[in-house]
């Protein structure tokens, strides 16, 4: 017989949270603290640390200590793997708390903390223990009276900052390569999301990462972000977040060591269907579900939906008939598919969108309001905009919410055009029977993944970044390893 399934308003109730610095190896006191806030409810959770220049020293020291000495990067890579896989097993051994801690932390619906966010974190985590052992250097064709060896090595300490909307998951795909390559990193959560960043630390404590390796400081971009990505004995910042955040990592860069600045930032990715897609309603079933999912708070939502004039009419009634399964709903609820955006900033923002999608004259088909007030909590219902144009602020700027907005289009050139007239690239999706229209398409979207036939497909062993303003540089994959190490030649008279 099957388990009866918690009750999850029970265990928030229940919870403990502990929003302390985990600098080397220790729970660590922070000066000032601000309130960590429910997006369910209004209500305050915890305090968390608000760190500024003197925690991110003292995190800074204590990597530094930890790389120099050699304790992670000096181990045996079997050794280093078998740490790393406890690490993986150990987040999946507390499964329940850690998707708890997200949803009431960020709002994101139970269902998919347990189903995605907290394997998924593990699964990235184990992916890159696994590879620890496999990846060799190279000896260069030399003449006979040399050798040259050519390899990687770990950078030293690396500054992580990661967004809100998926707060773990981000984390693991920097610390994953961070941490198989014998780096020392300092992770600075988001203000919105702190509280599993700091879980993920002591859970690698315990499964055997030496102290000062992980070390975690929450507080402010403006405070903590900015100390990290301008502190001198940072190798390298490996950023997610806003295109606007991402350009001052640069500046940052330039401002202090030239440290490396890897960059995932927006996207605003367009999703075309052409007449001749021959399965039009998985089409639309799955231009809505990749868009609200997440409450559509995903860098990678297909958020521009591109379709053919002649299917127009019919294809979007398909979308919108969609709209109605993701009414927002209790984010503790086993059953509910769209929760509650990350906070009241952001719901506002959303809502501002919202009417500028009226103000701009876009024809509003579903949603449109914000919805559950009286829980106090920020949930939006999802909303389609059809008859937008390229021009208009919902189709230009990231919303980084539930709404999508259509635009139509006459032919394979024009879809292009419009697909490709953004300053992002992150993603696009392509629909289409004709696998050699489908190809040519895909080669000329300007994105670092382009979809076809489906927009959900999604696993580790691929890289994720984008073309543009979108980014550089590629987490996850192998090439993710290429971010956190040097390349070292050494040369070697026979
Ligand atoms: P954000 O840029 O506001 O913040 C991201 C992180 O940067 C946070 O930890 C924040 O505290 C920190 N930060 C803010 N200002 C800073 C400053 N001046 N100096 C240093 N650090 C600073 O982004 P967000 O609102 O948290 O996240 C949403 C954005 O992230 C969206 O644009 C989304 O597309 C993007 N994102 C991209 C990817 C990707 O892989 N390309 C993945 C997820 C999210």
């Amino acid at each position: 017989m099957n388990a009866p399934s918690p009750d999850w308003h029970l265990r928030a109730k229940a919870a403990t949270f502990d929003g302390r610095c985990v600098i080397g190896g220790r729970r660590i006191d922070s000066t000032e603290v601000f309130d960590c806030i429910s997006p369910l409810n209004g209500g305050v959770l915890t305090q968390v640390a608000r760190g500024k220049a003197a925690e991110i020293n003292a995190a800074v020291k204590a990597a530094r200590a930890a790389f120099e000495d050699r304790r992670w990067a000096g181990q045996p890579p079997a050794a280093r793997k078998k740490v790393l896989l406890a690490f993986a097993a150990n987040i999946l051994a507390h499964r329940d708390e850690l998707a708890l801690l997200e949803t009431l932390d960020m709002g994101k619906p139970i269902k998919y903390s347990l189903s995605v966010d907290v394997p998924a974190t593990a699964r990235v985590i184990g992916w890159y223990a696994e590879s620890i052992d496999k990846v060799y250097g190279e000896i260069a064709p030399t003449a006979d009276n040399a050798l040259a060896l050519i390899e990687r090595e770990p950078m030293g300490v690396i500054g992580l900052i990661v967004p809100w909307n998926y707060p773990m998951i981000m984390a693991a795909w920097k610390l994953g390569p961070a941490l198989a390559t014998g780096n020392s990193v300092v992770l600075k959560p988001s203000e919105k999301s702190p509280l599993t960043a700091l879980r993920l630390a002591e859970l690698a404590l315990q499964a055997g990462l030496p102290e000062g390796v992980f070390n975690v400081v929450p507080g402010y971009g403006g405070e903590a972000g900015e100390a990290l990505a301008l502190h001198m004995d940072v190798d390298a910042i490996s950023f997610t977040g806003s295109t606007r955040v991402g350009r001052r990592m640069f500046d940052y860069a330039a401002r202090s060591n030239l440290k490396r600045v890897y960059n995932e930032l927006g996207g605003k990715s367009a999703n075309l269907v052409f007449a001749d897609c021959d399965d039009l309603e998985r089409a639309a079933v799955t231009a809505a579900g990749c868009l609200f999912f997440n409450q559509g708070e995903s860098c990678n939502a297909p958020s521009r939906l591109l379709v053919e004039a002649s299917i127009a009419d019919d294809f979007i009634a398909r979308v919108v008939a969609e709209a109605p399964k993701y009414a927002p709903g209790d984010p503790l609820r086993a059953d509910t598919v769209m929760g509650a955006l990350v906070d009241v900033g952001q719901m506002h923002n959303v809502l501002g969108y919202i009417r500028a999608g009226h103000d701009e004259g876009a024809r509003c088909l579903a949603g449109g309001r914000q919805v559950l007030a009286e829980t106090g909590g920020c949930f939006v219902e999802p909303t389609i905009f059809d008859r937008c144009t390229n021009q208009m602020k919902v189709a230009r700027e990231e919303i980084f919410g539930p709404v999508l907005t259509i635009m139509r289009f006459d032919d394979e050139n024009a879809a292009v055009a419009i697909a490709n007239d953004t300053p992002y690239g992150l993603q696009a999706g392509v629909w289409s029977g004709n696998l050699s229209r489908a190809r040519r398409v895909a080669r000329r979207l300007r994105a670092g993944t382009v979809h076809v036939n489906q927009y959900d497909e999604d696993d580790i062993t691929v890289p994720f970044g984008g073309y543009k303003q979108s980014g550089n540089g590629r987490d996850k994959s192998l090439h993710a390893l290429e971010k956190y190490t040097e390349l070292k030649t050494t040369w070697i008279r026979i």
